[in-house]
């Protein structure tokens, strides 16, 4: 059996070495709670600290009470929205896009069907870009916060957050983004912007599963989601699951040391895996935004086949990817990212997203390059829609038409 290929980096990373060794002390002889007065507490309180410390910097933050330890990306998400609803009195109308992911759109579904609020959607086009103008016009008095993600988790389309977060301000409402895809592959500098709340996960930057943490901007109106104990100023309640933030910390300090790898090697290995297929194989387009986007992204829609076809025979040759979100496989409809694209059925059903890491090498994409087109191949011969298309021209192509 060939060496595995892991190319579903957007699901989830491997977790560092290096963030499990900085971990493990706290399982065992730094058990202590954080909160406590003496000298078991007072250690492990220092190393939240120094995790608190890392994060800002990889963020770009000015203060440290502006980073709140979280579970996750989803607590975050939900932590962003159910506090600015609460803390905008008045306001009762939430903004977003087509292709969040669903810890927001799934939350705003939800407060639109069980409480007295408005959720204004705004679509994409084909190459996944916001449509500004319905954004201006839904902006108003009314609205509480508008959540839009930094980077699309799909297809690594990258939005224009800053200016986003200016125009929001003009009407006084509050700015969240979602940029769980975009922290540790792209550089930020939130102090430098008028985004108010930040999301961030730590298993999607080779750090632990189940960590993440929130930015507040000092300032910011905020109500608390969790009632109970003074943890994180009393923002976030509950004992803190200090061996997850130590190694957040330590994900978040090697994120930095690895940033210039990722956006020129990774990026690299991307866009050869890109061009390498786009040549080899027919009726195939690149979806997403060419000009901004993830280093480590590339979604590409193989027409008239099925993704979980493609998948299954890749996992047989050891390569793993992804169609679609992982939180939404399973279902056979296209990824609604990709709808909200205008892609038509006929290629959105055959997209898989090929999701690197600082892990992944030249050898993984000469694997790919090897395997894809005889997979492809096969599976279009059993295709009845194949059959009739038969190698015309791809019928969509908004990346490289
Ligand atoms: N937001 C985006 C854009 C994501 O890609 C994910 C994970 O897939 C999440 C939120 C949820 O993050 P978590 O798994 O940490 O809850």
């Amino acid at each position: 059996m060939p060496t595995p290929v892991y190319l579903d980096n957007n699901a989830t990373t491997r977790c560092d070495a290096e963030v499990v060794e900085a971990m493990l002390p706290f399982f065992t002889e730094q058990f202590g709670n954080p909160s406590s007065m003496h000298a078991f507490g007072a250690s492990v309180g220092g190393a939240v600290k120094a995790a608190r410390a890392s994060l800002m910097k990889l963020l770009g933050a000015e203060f440290d009470h502006e980073i709140i330890f979280t579970s996750g990306g989803t607590e975050s998400d939900n932590m962003a929205i159910l506090s600015a609803l609460e803390a905008m009195p008045g306001r009762d109308e939430i903004i977003t896009s087509a292709v969040e992911h669903p810890a927001v759109l799934s939350l705003c579904a939800h407060l639109e069907k069980t409480r007295d609020v408005k959720v204004h959607v705004i679509p994409v086009d084909g190459r996944g870009l916001l449509d500004i103008a319905a954004y201006r016009a839904a902006l108003s008095e009314k609205t509480a916060v508008v959540s839009i993600m930094w980077a699309n988790n799909e297809t690594g389309t990258i939005f224009p957050v800053a200016e986003l977060a200016e125009l929001a301000k003009e009407v006084g409402a509050l700015f969240h983004t979602d940029a769980v895809q975009a922290v540790g592959k792209i550089p930020l500098d939130l102090k430098s912007t008028k985004i108010d709340m930040l999301s961030l996960s730590g298993h999607k930057l080779h750090g632990p599963k189940g960590t993440g943490a929130f930015y507040v901007k000092r300032g910011t109106r905020f109500r608390s989601l969790l009632k109970g104990g003074h943890q994180e100023r009393g923002r976030r309640a509950g004992t803190e699951n200090t061996p997850g933030i130590v190694g957040l910390g330590k994900a978040a300090e090697l994120a930095l040391i690895h940033m210039e790898d990722e956006v020129t090697r990774v990026a690299a290995l991307r866009d050869r895996l890109e061009k390498g297929i786009l040549q080899r194989i027919p009726n195939c387009f690149v979806t997403g935004n060419p000009a901004e986007r993830l280093p480590n992204t590339a979604n590409i829609a193989f027409e008239y086949i099925e993704g979980e076809g493609i998948l299954l025979l890749m996992n047989r040759e050891g390569i793993a990817a992804s169609s679609g979100s992982a939180c939404t496989s399973g279902s056979l409809e296209p990824s609604h990212v990709l709808r909200a694209m205008n892609i038509p059925y006929t290629a959105a059903h055959g997209a898989i997203r090929f999701s690197f890491s600082r892990d992944n090498t030249d050898a993984d994409v000469d694997r790919v390059l090897e395997v894809m087109p005889p997979i492809i191949e096969k599976l279009r011969a059993l295709s009845p829609f194949w059959k009739g298309a038969n190698e015309a021209p791809a019928t969509f192509n908004p990346v490289y038409a």
